[in-house]
This record gives structure tokens, sequence and C-alpha cells, in this order.
């Protein structure tokens, strides 16, 4: 599973600064996931726990923050938000709009002690 792997490197990443910082355990974590970063949050949601299996991150709270997907439409002139993963204005059907955003996926705190 991809969110599997995603959690996987997400704990390496977190266990990296925690070593760094002197820190023992995580409590908490928030991330941000954009609408169109092709991860679903539910599975990881459900990946997570598993990736963090006999770490320092064991028990830790996963908080995710769904960014939505929003694109800029030349022809409409404006940013709209839209709700289904396509790319496409869902004012006047325009393809060729920008991303702006959506695609994230960041780790965004972590409460420790
Ligand atoms: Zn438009």
């Amino acid at each position: 599973m991809h969110e599997l792997s995603i959690s996987i490197s997400l704990v390496e990443q977190a266990l990296a600064i925690m070593q760094k910082e002197g820190d023992k355990r995580a409590r908490r974590m928030t991330l941000e996931v954009g609408a169109f970063s092709g991860i679903s949050i539910e599975a990881l949601h459900f990946c997570f726990p598993e990736a963090t299996k006999g770490t320092a991150l064991e028990n830790c709270h996963l908080i995710i923050k769904q960014i939505p997907l929003c694109i800029y439409c030349p022809t409409c002139k404006k940013e709209v938000i839209l709700k289904d993963p396509f790319i496409m204005c869902s004012h006047c059907h325009e393809v060729q709009v920008e991303v702006i955003r959506g695609k994230e996926f960041n780790l965004l705190s972590m409460e420790v002690e």
C-alpha cells in the first residue's frame, strides 16, 4: 500500500528530528495533505499506527488538515476551489488552469516530550 510507505518515511523523518532535538516521545503530529496529493487520509490514518509500532512515535496522535484543491482560471480570472479531483474550472470548464493549492504533503508540527 502506497500510504504505508508514506507513513514509514514520515516516521523516519520524525525520528530524525526527534533524535536531533533529544526528544523521547511524540504525542501528536500534525500534517497537511492536499486533496490532489494522491494520498488517502483514511488510509494514512490506518497505516500510521502500523508504521509507528515499536518506535518513539508509538501511540502518537495523528492530526491531518486537508487542503482543498484550488486552481487559478485564466478565463474567469479568479481562484476556484474544486470539489472533484479534476483539474478543470467548475465555472467555465477551462482546462488550462494552474493548480495553486492541493498538492501539499507536509509535516506541520509535532508535540514531543
Ligand atoms: Zn473558469
